[in-house]
This record gives C-alpha cells, sequence and structure tokens, in this order.
C-alpha cells in the first residue's frame, strides 16, 4: 500500500496515523512486522511515492534494506547499501538529515538500485535513525508525489516517525539481550547443578576410604598417635557433612530426594535441638530458651532426620550470628491445620535486600573473602528443600542490627491423608 493511493492527508489524520505508530509500538511483537508498518505510514503521511528502513549491519560494515513500503520492492530487503557512496550511508554517518529535492542530478545519490529495479529516484528525504545518540540505521521517503518539493513539515513528521522507530528498535534489542542472559543464566545455572552432583558423587568414595582406614587405623596406632588420628577423622566427618549437604541439595533438584513417611513429635524435636545447642550457645554467652505446648506433641508425618536437619542449620546460624549476651529463642506451636516453628534471635540481623536470597544455594550476605563466619551458604537452602519435601513452607523476618526470625510451617499429621511408612517421591 503506498501513498500513490492515498493522496495528501489531513494534519490530523497525521495525527491519529502517528498516535497509531505509537500504539503498535508499545504492543509489538514483531519488529520487522512493525517496520514495515513504519515505511508505509512514512510513505503516506509524507505523500511520497516510497520509504524504506535501512540498518547498519556491524559484520559487513554497510546499510541493508530492512523494510520497504511498497511490496513490489520487497526484493530489495538484505541489500546492501555502501556507506561512502550513498545518501542513505551520509546520513547514518553523520547522523544529520538530509533532503535532495533534484535527486536525477546529484552526484550522492546511490545509482545502482535504480538500474537493478528500473526506478527512478527524482527526490530523497532520509533522517537517522537514532539510539542513544548513536546512528543505527536510516528512514528514508523517496519520490515526492505531484513532484513538488519535500517541505519542512515532510521532515518534522519524518523526523518523529524516526524517532518512535528507534525507541521500537531499542525496546527489541533490549528484549533480546533479556532472553539471551536468562538463556545463559539457565545454561550456568544447569552446570552448577551438574557440578555439585558430580562432585559430590565422586568425592564420596575416596573419603569412605579416608574414613574407614583412619578409624582402623586409630584403634592399632598407639597413645602416641592417636590424637592426630583423632585430627584426621573430624576433619573427615567434616568433610563428610560438607557433601552430604551437597548431595542433598543435588537430589532434591533432580527430583530424585525422597521422603520416608513416620509419625515424629516436633515438641520433642524442638527440646532435643535446643538441648543439642544449649552448650554450644552458652560458650558464646548466649542465652537460648525453647517453648513448646503443653500436652501436644505436635506430630508430624516425615522424616525425623531431614527436619532435624532443616530446624538445626537454623538454630545453629542464629547462634553463629548472634553476639554475646544475645538471645536465641525457639518455639513451637499449632497453627490451625500446621505446625509453626520459630527461631528468633537478638543477633546481627539480615539486610532487606538480601532476605529474598538467603535460601538459595551458596548465598552468604558477607563475601566469602571477608567473611568471619565459615559455612558454604548451603544450610538454608538445605533447610527451605526438607521443608518443601515435606509440603512446607519456610521464610524469615529480619532487620539489620536488630535481630531474626526464621519460620517454618509443616502440615500437621491429622490434617494430612497419608498411610503409615509411606515412600514418595518429592516435587
Ligand atoms: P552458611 O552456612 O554459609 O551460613 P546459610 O545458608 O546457612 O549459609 O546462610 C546464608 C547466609 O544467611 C549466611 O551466610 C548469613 O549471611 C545469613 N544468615 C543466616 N541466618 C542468619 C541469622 N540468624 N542472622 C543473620 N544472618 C543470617
Amino acid at each position: 500500500m503506498s501513498s500513490e493511493k492515498f493522496g495528501v492527508t489531513h494534519p490530523s489524520q497525521h495525527l491519529k496515523r502517528i498516535l497509531e505508530l505509537s500504539r503498535n509500538i508499545a504492543s509489538m511483537d514483531d519488529l520487522y512486522s512493525l517496520l514495515n508498518k513504519v515505511t508505509v505510514v512514512a510513505c503516506d503521511l509524507t505523500n511520497s511515492q516510497e520509504a524504506s528502513i535501512l540498518l547498519y549491519d556491524r559484520t559487513s560494515s554497510d546499510l541493508r534494506f530492512q523494510a520497504v513500503a511498497d511490496h513490489k520492492r520487497q526484493k530489495l530487503l538484505k541489500t546492501s547499501i555502501p556507506l561512502e557512496t550513498s545518501v542513505a550511508g551520509r546520513v547514518f554517518t553523520t547522523a544529520m538529515p538530509l533532503v535532495i529535492q533534484d535527486a536525477e542530478n546529484d552526484p550522492r545519490v546511490f545509482r545502482e538500485i535504480d538500474r537493478r529495479l528500473g526506478f527512478r529516484t527524482l527526490s530523497i528525504m532520509a533522517v537517522p535513525l537514532l539510539v542513544d545518540q548513536a546512528a543505527i540505521g536510516v528512514l528514508e521517503a523517496i519520490n515526492k508525489n505531484d513532484e513538488s518539493n519535500y517541505t519542512e513539515d515532510d521532515l518534522a513528521i519524518l523526523e518523529i516517525i524516526a524517532a518512535q522507530t528507534s525507541l521500537a528498535i531499542r525496546i527489541a534489542n533490549l528484549e533480546r539481550n533479556i532472553q539471551e542472559s536468562n538463556a545463559n543464566i539457565r545454561n550456568l545455572d544447569r552446570m552448577k547443578s551438574d557440578f555439585i552432583a558430580i562432585a559430590s558423587h565422586e568425592l564420596r568414595t575416596p573419603l569412605g576410604l579416608i574414613l574407614g582406614h583412619a578409624t582402623f587405623l586409630k584403634e592399632t596406632v598407639g597413645e602416641g598417635l592417636s590424637d592426630q588420628m583423632e585430627v584426621i577423622i573430624r576433619s573427615a566427618m567434616r568433610l563428610k557433612s560438607i557433601i552430604e549437604d551437597l548431595s542433598a541439595i543435588a537430589q532434591k533438584e533432580e527430583g530424585l530426594a525422597r521422603i520416608r513417611s513416620n509419625e515424629f513429635s516436633m515438641s520433642a524435636m524442638v527440646e532435643e535441638v535446643a538441648g543439642r545447642f544449649r552448650e554450644i550457645a552458652a560458650a558464646k554467652k548466649i542465652h537460648l530458651s525453647h517453648d513448646v505446648p503443653e500436652g501436644d506433641t505436635l506430630t508430624i508425618d516425615g522424616e525425623r532426620e531431614k527436619i532435624d536437619v532443616a530446624l538445626s542449620n537454623i538454630v545453629q546460624n542464629a547462634v553463629i550470628f548472634t553476639d554475646p549476651n544475645g538471645q536465641v529463642g525457639i518455639k513451637a506451636e499449632r497453627a490451625g491445620d500446621k505446625v509453626k516453628v520459630f527461631v528468633v534471635d537478638t543477633g546481627i540481623g539480615i539486610p532487606a535486600a538480601d532476605i529474598e536470597r538467603i535460601f538459595d544455594r551458596f548465598y552468604q550476605v558477607e563475601s566469602h573473602l571477608t567473611r568471619k563466619h565459615g559455612g558454604m551458604g548451603l544450610g538454608l537452602s538445605i533447610a527451605r528443600a526438607m521443608v518443601e519435601l515435606h509440603d512446607g513452607e519456610i521464610w524469615c523476618e529480619s532487620r539489620e542490627g536488630t535481630g531474626s526470625l526464621f519460620c517454618f510451617a509443616l502440615p500437621i499429621k491429622s490434617s494430612r491423608d497419608m498411610t503409615a511408612a509411606r515412600v514418595f517421591t518429592a516435587d
């Protein structure tokens, strides 16, 4: 559809067409069909015979046709135009508009296209497409109908359309960048998961051998070497627990984690975990208290060890991140058809910007290069994995400098339709 069929358009129609173009940009899902629309609008509103868009191609360092208003000239698409010997090239390199009223006698016009198409370029108006003040292409209108001259109004209209087009191209580029970044992130995440799965699997066997032989040797070496053997065994046990953490995460991610369903009392677990950490807390002059409802066992159906790991990781953090003379409290209570377990501390707290991410694998608030505390940033992600395996939820509220509250909620036994000792797959 070219302007030849429309003749001169009224100014209010101009505004309507430009508004329509803006709306098309806002709802654009394909840049190239939008560029085609742009050329048709540019053609109509400047009352030209043809309009086209050329974009700069970095690989070939030239301009290439990306859209033309008149479909009869579609074969021009992707055709290259040299920067040095064309009007479009000049507009692109100077980033300035150019109007040539008598194109037939102007040496700046690139004649090759006319020859190929059997076309006569009589007048040209070309404006740059600018993104961040740099030219990325050119919008051209060719042959003012009725062979009159292009006016300042024509140029203003073409510049408005070019500004809208640049915006559309910018949006499309940003969208493409986001998609590429997301694909890269997914790829890196998969590589990270593969690495965790392979490393934890491959380390398990040699470590088992080290532990087995070290334990045997400790029995056989004399008193003098027994302490050294103890150091080896303790360090190997620490490595074993890291490998178990990595493997728990890998299994959850691959959907291979399973829980063995058995009844256990959350009240008893809170008492036990509090007992286990009380001495460690006291050594740091931290007061650790616990609170469970009297006469209510708060029965959960699930795998006790896994929930124990979740609660222990949270309590361990509370003790680590609380300064001497602070307090840590553990509380379990019934809330509707759920059991809620709270761990509150008066510690250093977590900056608001980090709260969302502390349950992610390997995430630590302090940089691992400068941090004072040990750990691999896995404790909370394991806690979340274990809680989610039990159809539960976990969250944190915290204020920097004041303290933190971690809470997880698990379905209470009576509310779940489970048969005893059932084994089911997670996820
Ligand atoms: P790590 O084992 O390295 O501590 P976690 O996954 O257990 O890893 O915790 C992630 C990070 O969340 C910690 O490194 C710490 O910065 C922050 N964090 C966790 N619990 C607390 C807490 N109770 N108080 C302050 N910061 C905490």
